[in-house]
């Protein structure tokens, strides 16, 4: 059992920083097909690829993987697939990744609960448009963002009156 919330994955071994430690699978759609067919689904088991493509769960467990949410995670994202260790990770730790780094769609990431993850980061609601927060980008490095998000951050990024 996970220390967060219901069930969870942890490091059976020492995970050095940089390593790769997970990647999604599942099938791939597009927001009308996600509407019409996942809608039950949480949100939290969806991953979004691009600004119109999904990653749903084909076998809930194997393809998504249990890996919870935290809002000062160990992994962040290597591509829109890849979770790498964001620092050196403890045997028997529990790995998670932060739901924000993959999801740019507002609403609520984690269903009927709020986020108890324990971090002093913790940002208690968990919300599709979190990756707008400045400190996560501190925190995490824009780097660490699934690449549809980098994009949307260097699109967001850019102000006219910056004079570069
Ligand atoms: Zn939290």
């Amino acid at each position: 059992m996970s220390s967060l919330a219901g069930a969870g994955a942890f490091a059976v071994e020492e995970i050095p920083r940089g390593a790769i430690v997970h990647q999604f699978k599942g099938r791939v759609v597009d927001e009308d097909e996600l509407r019409e067919s996942y809608s039950d689904l949480f949100r939290s088991w969806i991953v979004q690829l691009s600004e119109d493509r999904f990653l749903v769960p084909e076998d809930r467990w194997n393809d998504r993987g249990a890996i919870n949410h935290s809002c000062d995670s160990n992994l962040v994202m290597l591509d829109s697939l890849t979770l790498v260790a964001r620092q050196r990770i403890c045997a028997g730790d529990e790995v998670t990744v932060d739901y924000s780094l993959f999801h740019g769609e507002p609403g609520r990431l984690l269903d009927a609960v709020r986020c108890k993850c324990g971090s002093i980061f913790c940002r208690e609601q968990v919300d599709g448009s979190d990756w707008r927060r400045t400190e996560l980008r501190e925190r995490y490095g824009v780097a660490s963002f699934s690449p549809f998000l980098q994009r949307r951050i260097a699109a967001a990024s850019i102000s006219p009156s910056s004079g570069m």
